[in-house]
């Protein structure tokens, strides 16, 4: 198998080398995977000259080109699956079957936006006044920029640079410090199969406060995309108002997942599984909030704790692992804060609530908590490890209140079976995406945003292109 590890920043169809390095670590290991160019504001802005000389090329053809061009690009990493998820196993820790599934997934936005562009359809208004036409077309918007995180090394990135290239865009990414190298193996990729240079720019750093200056604050930046956490993605925004940029933000969440008392319970528990040991609990929809109506408490908590009991914690290259280590230790200690401060405060912890130190310090075990209450730290805060914190609500009225008590609203869940039911809770929660006795909810062809402080625009769907086109009116008049 070929090795895709690249290492240096990747602009203008060039590796540009840089004298800087910093290295790459393997969380199951703590073994320097990769020495990685560290580029700095400097080069950052050569990545931006570049995508600008590359527009007018890119722009000139048409969406079928394009999209001939996209969809080369997507056989290139699902022909290149194994050695992706291997190198995404050994950046981020993620087990190697679930690498090769965000290998696939992270693809598919390449092949939807593919098809997308080649049916994004302007309107010709009907007549409205004798002397005039009026068109109403769709245009890329320019030169983009993205800043994105460690929890998807490869599919975030491609939501945001699909939809950009398809719409005749062109893209300079700041990958994430800690995975930069699934970034760098996929623009190898781009370039071998076509796609022009100048087009995808990748500038790897661990400055990201200068790079992130120089993506959010030049002039010929048309549109700005950002994946992270709620906090850095505030001050972004405001640096994006200095040129009012277009501007994407999927930020931080905190999500309720509720077991209403009609619920199938070996449903919920199956779905609640899926929905949060994937990537061991660190994705920004992960269920953080375990609302269950008292009447099916117990039921409930017996069922997932027997469940949780056999999930297996390994490093991500061992056979048939569930979860493996979390990012780091700063994600440890976050989650050993939280465990402790809930315990501290009467949770009760039914099985867990510890470092797997025999597998490694990075390790933590599935840990199940009840007796969480709203205000304690571990329901306020995105916990992005394998916690079950669970807390009780008595009415359905109780249950949706508690589900909206908070400044975010990525995604939700909710299983219950009384239609009516999902249809009042539905259209109550305060969410971009609701899972409704579903625990996986991301696909290209969904709709991927949040309402509130987590986010402003969508990823995926047919609304995920529009966010990198501008809207032009055309009127003819003198008829
Ligand atoms: P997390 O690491 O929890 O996913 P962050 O918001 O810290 O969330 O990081 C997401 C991305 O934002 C990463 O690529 C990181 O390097 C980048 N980042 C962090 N701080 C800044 C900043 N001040 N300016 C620009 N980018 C930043």
């Amino acid at each position: 198998m070929r090795s895709l590890t690249k290492t240096n920043a990747f602009i203008d169809g060039h590796w540009v080398p840089v004298e800087q390095r910093f290295a790459v670590t393997n969380p199951a290991t703590g073994e320097v995977v990769a020495e990685v160019a560290d580029a700095d504001a400097t080069l950052a802005e050569r990545a931006v000259e570049a995508a600008k000389n590359a527009l007018p090329g890119w722009r000139k053809k048409t969406p079928h080109e394009r999209a001939e061009l996209l969809r080369r690009w997507f056989n290139s990493m699902l022909s290149n699956k194994q050695a992706l998820a291997e190198l995404m196993c050994a950046e981020q820790g993620k087990p190697v079957a679930e690498a090769a599934a965000e290998i696939e997934y992270g693809a598919s936005f390449v092949e939807w936006f593919a098809a997308e562009a080649e049916r994004s359809y302007g309107d010709v208004l009907p007549l409205q006044s004798p002397d005039k036409r009026v068109w109403i077309t769709k245009q890329g918007v320019g030169v983009c920029a993205a800043i994105t995180p460690w929890n998807f090394p490869n599919a975030m990135i491609t939501r945001k640079v699909a939809p950009a290239l398809a719409a005749g865009c062109t893209m300079v990414v700041k990958p994430p410090q800690l995975t930069p190298l699934s970034a760098l193996a996929i623009a190898q990729l781009a370039s071998e199969v076509g796609i022009p240079d100048g087009v995808i720019n990748i500038v790897p750093s661990t400055d990201a406060k200068s790079i992130g200056g120089v993506l959010t604050e030049h002039p010929d930046v048309r549109k700005f995309s950002f994946t992270g956490s709620t906090a850095v993605g505030k001050k972004l925004m405001q640096q994006c108002a200095s040129t009012v940029k277009k501007v994407s933000f999927e930020l931080g969440g905190n999500a309720p997942f509720i077991v209403f008392d009609d619920a199938d319970i070996e449903l919920a528990v199956e779905q609640l599984l899926i929905c949060k040991f994937r990537n061991a609990g660190q994705t920004c929809i992960s269920a953080n909030r375990i609302l269950v109506q008292e009447k099916v408490l117990d039921k409930f908590v017996n069922t997932l704790k027997s469940e949780m009991e056999k999930l297996k914690v390994a490093p991500g290259t061992a056979d048939e692992v569930d979860y493996g280590p979390l990012i780091d230790q700063d994600a440890i200690d976050k989650v050993k804060r939280l465990v402790a401060d809930a315990r501290e405060q009467g949770a009760e912890c039914l099985t867990g609530g510890k470092v797997l130190d025999e597998v490694g310090e990075l390790f933590y075990a599935p840990t199940l908590l009840t007796g969480v209450t709203s205000t304690m730290d571990i329901a306020q805060e995105e916990i992005f490890g394998p916690v079950v914190a669970v807390q009780t609500f008595d009415t359905e009225e109780e249950g949706i209140r508690k589900a909206n008590a908070t400044p975010f609203g990525l995604a939700g869940y909710f299983c219950a079976e009384d239609y009516r039911r999902i249809e009042r809770v539905s259209s109550e929660l305060e969410c971009g995406m609701l899972g409704i006795n579903a625990g996986a909810i991301s696909h290209a062809y969904n709709a991927f945003g949040g309402v509130k402080e987590s986010g402003i625009g969508r990823e995926g769907s047919r609304y995920g292109l529009a966010e990198y086109q501008e809207t032009k009116t055309l009127t003819l008049g003198g008829f």
